[in-house]
């Protein structure tokens, strides 16, 4: 689960991170009423207005309405003591950013709705750094990645040059070492305050990252100021969905807003769905055959819609429930249905499908792979339903078929 920017430098502050101040609002007027508290509390008159969507290149992005505004502004103006003029600029941005479409390298073209914007404090940069503390899926590890390249995409630092991406592996263990934050810090060229500063940010970061279970805490820029503070300038966090159930105060950052609303649907009914680019629609039981049927989608030349796993005891109105959040998707152009009933029953599955298209209609081919408990049964209702089903008998014949029937 992923959160915004000002959510992530909240439990930051919360852990003693070093994170400039800012508030988040919803309203041209609320964005407008925190500058000067701002400008009074840090005596900097510069103020950052930024768009708080769940993606990140948005400091490069534009608004669809208005193509020379990004998601990240800073305003100068209040420098000869002229809130004012800062109020009257960050007004405009808002004006301009709230209820805007922002598209950036992360949102695909068709961008993200800005619904809330975060007022902050402006830092005078020194230096842009990137730090980060990820699940590594393949050590079965969190690890510290660092490098002088902040403010650049990280994918791009590790294509073009990648030596200049350090890495230290915490063993869970012991926690991130000392001499590991140091040798981070040193390899980032910090020096005197700095790299005190660095050292204790690194091992708070890293002791945050396993505190609240996240997979990821990229900090994209930590910057440098020239008095030597270590700030983050950024800051996002996204957390494993499965210990999500020990963090309360993180569940209630959940923004449903910025999740695809297909996947919300499906969560309500216990269903594993996860919505993928392509045209055939999946229905399966079991993530293990989920995978191989996409597997064998593609093996014959297709592209799954979706991930969908109705899972191992899935009751008729879930079934339904499915095939009609499949239906929905306006790339869907057929269905594979791919049971193997166990636990699941065929005859379920078949009364499922035929209420679901009993309520919604169907206008695309449907291809049904039945096997297992109660398959003659299964069968036999979706016979007798009158639907027009291509019927297979086994993964890659459905497979095929569903993919032949698309195409014409
Ligand atoms: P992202 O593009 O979505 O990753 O958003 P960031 O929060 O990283 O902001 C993008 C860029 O805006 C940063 O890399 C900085 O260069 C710039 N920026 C953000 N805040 C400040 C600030 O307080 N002062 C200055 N000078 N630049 C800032
Ligand atoms: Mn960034």
């Amino acid at each position: 689960m992923k959160i915004h920017e000002f959510q992530a430098k909240e439990l930051m502050r919360a852990r003693g991170i070093p994170v400039p101040q800012g508030t988040a609002v919803t309203s041209v007027a609320e964005a407008v009423k925190a500058v000067a508290p701002l400008i009074e509390a840090t005596g900097n008159p510069v103020v950052v207005v930024k768009a708080q969507i769940h993606a990140g290149g948005r400091g490069k992005g534009r608004f669809i309405e208005e193509p020379e505004l990004g998601g990240v502004s800073v305003v100068t103006e209040g420098r000869d003591g002229g809130v004012e003029a800062a109020k009257t600029k960050v007004g405009d941005l808002a004006a301009r950013m709230l209820d805007g479409t922002l598209v950036t390298v992360q949102t695909g073209p068709e961008g993200k709705p800005v619904r809330r914007l975060y007022i902050e404090q402006g830092v005078d940069i020194d230096r842009e750094l990137y730090l980060s503390v990820l699940l590594d899926r393949a050590s079965s590890r969190n690890v510290v990645m660092a490098s002088t390249e902040g403010g650049t995409e990280i994918e791009q630092v590790a294509e073009e040059t990648p030596e200049k991406i350090l890495r230290e592996e915490i063993d869970p263990g012991l926690g991130l070492l000392d001499f590991q934050a140091r040798q981070l810090a040193y390899g980032l060229g910090l020096e005197g305050m700095a790299f005190k500063n660095g050292v204790r940010f690194i091992k708070t970061l890293a002791e945050a990252a396993v505190e609240l279970d996240t997979d990821l805490i990229e900090i994209n820029p930590l910057v440098v100021t020239k008095e030597g503070a270590v700030v983050a300038l950024d800051g996002k966090m996204s957390f494993e969905a499965n210990a999500l159930y020990r963090h309360p105060e993180v569940q209630d950052m959940r923004d449903l807003s910025e999740e695809n609303a297909a996947e919300i649907e499906a969560s309500g009914y216990d269903l594993s769905f996860i919505k993928l680019d392509g045209t055939i629609g999946c229905m399966v039981n079991g993530a293990g055959l989920a995978m191989a049927t996409m597997d064998i989608i593609k093996y014959v030349g297709g592209q799954p819609a979706n991930f969908l796993d109705v899972g191992g005891g899935a009751e008729k109105d879930q079934v339904a429930a499915a095939f009609k959040i499949i239906t929905r998707d306006p790339n869907v152009k057929g269905i594979f249905v791919n049971i193997f009933g166990g636990i699941m029953k065929c005859d379920t599955i078949a009364q499922g499908i035929v209420d679901a298209v009993d309520e919604v209609g169907l206008d695309m081919p449907l291809v049904v792979r039945l096997e297992g408990t109660n398959v003659d049964l299964g069968k036999q209702i979706l016979d007798e339903s009158g639907l027009n089903i291509l019927s297979a008998a086994d993964m890659k014949d459905g497979a095929q078929k569903i993919l032949e029937a698309t195409k014409s």
